[in-house]
Formats: C-alpha cells, sequence, structure tokens
C-alpha cells in the first residue's frame, strides 16, 4: 500500500499515522522492466510503484487496528445479512450477533461489499470488468533481489517481483488476460492452475516462479475491475473506499480509503444531525478525486500484460522515454498529478478535528453508536 504527495502525507498526520507509517516503510527501491534473458530495459523510479512511502497491507492493518481498538469495538467473523432503515436509525441484522440498531453504517468492506448488495440490491452489479486477472502470492526469494522490484512480460501475460524489508521473500504479481470470475473461481487452488495453464512455456524464470506458486499459502486470486455506482449512500447508510469506488489494483486504493474516511467523518462532525448532508458533502468532495484515480485499475493489466507483441514494445519504448532524464519532472508529475488532485477541507472550521486522535481521546462525538 503506497501513498504520494502531500494531500495522502496532510491526511496521515492530522490522523497522527504519518510517523508510524514512515517507521513500518518498505523501503522498496526501482525496479526493472525485463527482458527474456533478464536483463534490464527499462529502470522504473520508486515513485512510481511505491510512491513516497509503502507499507505491507499487514503493516497497516495491525497499525489501525493497535490504534482504535480501545475505542472501537471490533467483531471479527461476522457480517450484516440485513439491513433495515426506521426513524431511529439502521436496524442490522448479523450472521452471528444479534441484530442491533445504529445511528448510521458505513460500509467499508472492501470491492465486493456485502452493504452495498444490501443497499442497493445484489442485481446490477457495479464491478466492471476490464479484461485481466490477477494471481499475488509470498515466494522464497529465489531470485536474490534486494529492495528492488522485476517486472517481465510477454503478450497478455506479465509477471512482477519486488523485495522489500524481508530478503528472504518476496512478494509475485501473475498478471493475465481472462474474464471476470464467479464467487467460487478464485480458490487458490483455481489460481494455481489458471497461472500453471497461461505462462506455460513462458520464458526467463517464469518456470520457478509458477513452481513456487504451488507451494505459497497466502494465494489471493480476482478479476481485474472497478466499482462504477451512480450514488455512495442512501438514508443513514453509506460507502467508504473500495466498496463506494474501489478498483482491484492500480487505483490508489488505500490512500483513497483514509483520504474518504478522513472526509466523511469530518463531515459527520460538521453534520451531526443531518447524515443525509453530511454525505452528499462526503460525496461531491470524494466523487471527482476518486473516479480519475480508479482509471488506473483499467490501464494497470495493460501495463503488466500488454496483448501484443507491438503493446510490448511500445510500453517499453514509451516508459523508456518518460523515464529518461530530461522527463524526469514530467514523469513525477504524471504518477503524483491524481494523488494530490484534491483540496482538502480546512479542518477546525466546522468543527475541530482531533488531530491527536488514534492514540488519544477521542471528541464528544454525537453518537458513539456508529457501525
Ligand atoms: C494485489 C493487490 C495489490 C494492491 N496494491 C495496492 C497498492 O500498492 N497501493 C494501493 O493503494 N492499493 C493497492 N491495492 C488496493 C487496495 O488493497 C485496496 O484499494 C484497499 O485495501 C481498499 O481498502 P478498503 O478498506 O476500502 O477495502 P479492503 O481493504 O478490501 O477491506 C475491506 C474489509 O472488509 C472486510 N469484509 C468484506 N466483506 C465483509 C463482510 N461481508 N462482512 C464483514 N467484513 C467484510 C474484509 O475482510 C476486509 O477486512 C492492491 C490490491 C491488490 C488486490
Amino acid at each position: 500500500m503506497d501513498f504520494r504527495g502531500p494531500v495522502h502525507r496532510k491526511v496521515l498526520e492530522r490522523m497522527g499515522l504519518w510517523e508510524a507509517i514512515h517507521e513500518r516503510r518498505t523501503r522498496l527501491g526501482k525496479q526493472s522492466l525485463l527482458d527474456a534473458s533478464g536483463r534490464s530495459v527499462v529502470e522504473l523510479p520508486a515513485l512510481m510503484m511505491s510512491g513516497d512511502v509503502e507499507l505491507h497491507r499487514g503493516d497497516l492493518c495491525e497499525l489501525l487496528f493497535e490504534r482504535t481498538r480501545e475505542a472501537a469495538e471490533y467483531r471479527f467473523g461476522d457480517a450484516p445479512t440485513a439491513l433495515r432503515e426506521t426513524p431511529e436509525g439502521v436496524e442490522v441484522e448479523f450472521e452471528r450477533h444479534a441484530p442491533q440498531r445504529f445511528d448510521l453504517v458505513v460500509g467499508a468492506d472492501g470491492l465486493r461489499s456485502s452493504v452495498r448488495s444490501l443497499l442497493f440490491g445484489a442485481a446490477g452489479d457495479p464491478l466492471r470488468h476490464h479484461g485481466y486477472r490477477v494471481v499475488g502470492c509470498t515466494l522464497r526469494n529465489t531470485l536474490g533481489l534486494r529492495q528492488r522490484g522485476v517486472i517481465y512480460s510477454e503478450p497478455g501475460r506479465g509477471v512482477s517481483v519486488t523485495s522489500a524489508h524481508d530478503e528472504e521473500w518476496v512478494r509475485a504479481l501473475f498478471v493475465f488476460t481472462g474474464g471476470p470470475l464467479g464467487p467460487h473461481e478464485r480458490s487458490p487452488d483455481s489460481a494455481r492452475e489458471a497461472v500453471s495453464a497461461v505462462f506455460a512455456g513462458a520464458g526467463w524464470e517464469t518456470r520457478q516462479l509458477v513452481a513456487g506458486l504451488r507451494e505459497a499459502d497466502d494465494v489471493y486470486f480476482d478479476a481485474v475491475g472497478s466499482v462504477q455506482l451512480a450514488r455512495y449512500s442512501q438514508g443513514r447508510v453509506v460507502l467508504l473506499g473500495d466498496a463506494a469506488w474501489g478498483g482491484t489494483l492500480g487505483g490508489q486504493g488505500t490512500p483513497l480509503a483514509m483520504v474518504g474516511a478522513f472526509v466523511l467523518a469530518g463531515e459527520l462532525l460538521a453534520s451531526p444531525d443531518s447524515p443525509q448532508e453530511a454525505f452528499a458533502r462526503f460525496e461531491a468532495r470524494m466523487r471527482p478525486y476518486a473516479t480519475p484515480a480508479q482509471d488506473g485499475a483499467k490501464r494497470v493489466g495493460g501495463f503488466f500484460a500488454p496483448r501484443t507483441r507491438f503493446g510490448l514494445l511500445l510500453r517499453n519504448r514509451l516508459y523508456r522515454m518518460l523515464t529518461s532524464k530530461p522527463l524526469e519532472r514530467v514523469f513525477e508529475k504524471l504518477v503524483t498529478h491524481a494523488a494530490c488532485a484534491f483540496e482538502l477541507p480546512e479542518q477546525g472550521g466546522a468543527f475541530a478535528w482531533p488531530r491527536h486522535r488514534l492514540g488519544g481521546d477521542f471528541p464528544d462525538a454525537p453518537s458513539r453508536r456508529h457501525g
């Protein structure tokens, strides 16, 4: 997960998280586009792939959990099964816990949000497919990489391998052309099967990476897509992060979710008695920021695995040019533009943002019963 530019940094600073995130950074450096002999043909600067600061998803989750566990009640292994709005709030039914009423419900439950399905109905799935699939896993560092990454591509298939602070292990990402996936087609075994079939006969070191995938125990498999929703909220229920505007990868989903949470909290504190107004302002601010950033998810497959030999050649030429010394500044702008294109509300006007929060005291919020 990476953060780039002053908007992301300011939000993390106001949440009191910047230093802790910086401490946990991966320090991942350059990434090289390789040819079949393993020779680097283009060196991509760290800023493009890992922003100003990058950290592992698990490290961020752990940090957020540690900083909020005293103030929020966490219930693991449960999920909402029904939402019903009443004049007093939202009645929520759960798989395992007893039903409960909340003032508001914030669905921050990812790309396949069940809050979103409960709110808008499961029909008319808003997840648009972009023609690629992705498999991720952790492998032994047989390539001997140290805080750098490599990307090897052939038409329609590509693999990226990155080594961060743990030198023994690397993160591998197999990206390849393919259709959408049904809910039962994303198992680790299906991923291994798909990658073995698609990467059969591929060059460079792909054979041993595919062999490593067979042993990996943290296999992730999904189709690349993005959520396109007509609205982020209805009544007292609002969607946040991937649930509202997410793209599988390449769309700066983590910082967008964090900025979104910050903006939503601000708007709710400014209009404690009218969540609908707060949600409308939240959407008005976030939609123009999230939508262009999300376009990254449409392009990410074509970057890792251009469909044709010509496309591959073109990609390499383009990035060689963009990463050349004279275009250094232009490239920097290109890879930070979407992240910076946001006017952060000056929190402290309509309400005082709890600067020391996520580690200190909660302000007297209108209600603590926010689901
Ligand atoms: C391979 C890969 C690489 C990526 N790399 C990057 C990157 O480098 N930089 C970046 O910014 N983003 C990256 N992303 C995207 C990033 O992971 C997401 O955009 C980000 O995690 C969105 O945060 P979120 O909190 O909205 O959703 P999520 O992180 O998906 O969190 C949703 C949470 O809701 C829970 N949940 C889901 N359904 C239910 C349910 N029914 N009941 C209860 N809980 C539920 C889930 O368990 C999960 O904990 C990557 C994604 C992938 C797949």
